[in-house]
């Protein structure tokens, strides 16, 4: 386990390590991936350390998403990006690396090589019954209110 201490995206919140930085508040930072999948690209975290976003402050999230919607439109109008990937990796086999929960905000450009992929499985109707009952118990369990 990474302790905040050891943590890569602490110290950039903390200010000892340098990042180019592109939003600050008191809650949230947004920075540039100093290895982009295309210019532009920035990882939004929520400043206070967690693993990965099940185990963050869900008013974190919603703070982070903010600046996640802002910066969408930044790349945009800023970057002229034609879209933009907003990604989100949990635990290593999702493809996390760093674990202090962060957004990718990935603008695209005409031509570009970033490859965002995943083969689609068949479910028949039953499977996904079964599967959207699961989800909604869990769902219940959570919250107070149905959806
Ligand atoms: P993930 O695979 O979702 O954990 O992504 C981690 C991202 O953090 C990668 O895209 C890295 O390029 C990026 N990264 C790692 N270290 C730094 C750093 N010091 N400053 C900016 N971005 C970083
Ligand atoms: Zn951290």
């Amino acid at each position: 386990m990474v302790t905040e201490a050891d943590c890569i995206f602490c110290k950039i919140v903390r200010g000892e390590i340098p990042s180019k930085k592109v939003y600050e508040d008191k809650d949230t930072l947004a920075f540039l991936d100093i290895n982009p999948a295309n210019p532009g690209h920035t990882l939004v975290v929520p400043k206070k350390h967690s693993e990965d976003i099940t185990k963050s402050d869900e008013e974190d999230i919603a703070k982070v998403m903010r600046v996640v919607k802002n910066i969408t439109t930044n790349l945009k109008e800023k970057m002229n990006a034609i879209g933009v990937n907003v990604m989100q990796n949990n635990g290593k086999p999702a493809g996390q690396i760093v674990a202090h929960t962060h957004f990718h905000v990935i603008p695209r450009y005409p031509n570009d090589v970033v490859v965002i992929s995943y083969q689609r499985v068949q479910l028949s109707d039953e499977q996904l019954e079964e599967i959207r009952k699961k989800l909604s118990e869990e769902k219940k369990r959570s919250f107070d209110f149905d959806f």
